[in-house]
């Protein structure tokens, strides 16, 4: 079964993900990043930990190989396929609308954390905490004493593919960052294109 989605941008989608199946996100334009989460399908207050991951990796940054772990330190997903250069992050938070009022925007800005609780939310499972998301595609080089955000290093038509070890709920965020060079120099967020492929 092959289910493909265009996920708008600026927006959230959560989904299932049943295990062994493949989540292929394709960078259509090269420049959008997509914050992404995982929940346990039978228990969300398990979900795909940063902290936890990075504790059990060999490596600086998140990249092919990768097995992300949950806050129970149990395997969730694994990064199975990259054709991008393979940029991505998992040191920042998921922007909220305190980032976006820090940077002066006046009102209410889309940002990630809206769009988790959103998606989550319409899928029966509200959530009261943000955990820190797998920021597909940001270009954040923090390890290189670098603190700035710079635009995506991928390009036009590459993707990632993350595979499930038990049946999840996965959310996207196609990130709504229009006031940094996080999704290009245009500042300018852009649609990406989801497919999960169930074996
Ligand atoms: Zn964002």
């Amino acid at each position: 079964m092959n289910n493909t989605f265009t996920l708008m941008a600026r927006t959230g989608r959560a989904f299932h993900l049943a295990q062994g199946a493949q989540l292929r996100i394709t960078n259509i334009f090269g420049s959008q990043v997509v914050d992404t989460w995982a929940f346990r399908a039978d228990d969300i207050n398990e979900y795909m930990s940063m902290e936890h991951t990075r504790v059990h990796s060999t490596c600086p940054t998140p990249g092919k190989g990768t097995v992300f772990r949950s806050n129970m330190r149990r395997p969730l997903l694994k990064f199975t396929a990259d054709s991008s250069p393979g940029v991505h992050d998992w040191f920042f938070a998921a922007c909220d609308g305190a980032r976006y009022e820090m940077l002066g925007f006046l009102g209410e800005h889309e940002n990630c954390s809206d769009n988790l609780r959103r998606a989550m939310t319409k899928l029966g499972h509200p959530i009261s905490h943000i955990p820190c998301p797998l920021n597909l595609f940001e270009n954040a080089p923090l390890l290189k004493g670098d603190i700035g955000i710079y635009p995506p290093a991928s390009r036009p038509g590459d993707f990632v593919e993350l595979t499930a070890f038990v049946d999840l709920i996965v959310c996207l965020s196609a990130c709504p960052q229009d006031m940094a060079d996080t999704n290009g120099l245009d500042r300018e967020p852009k649609n990406v294109q989801v497919s999960v492929v169930h074996y």
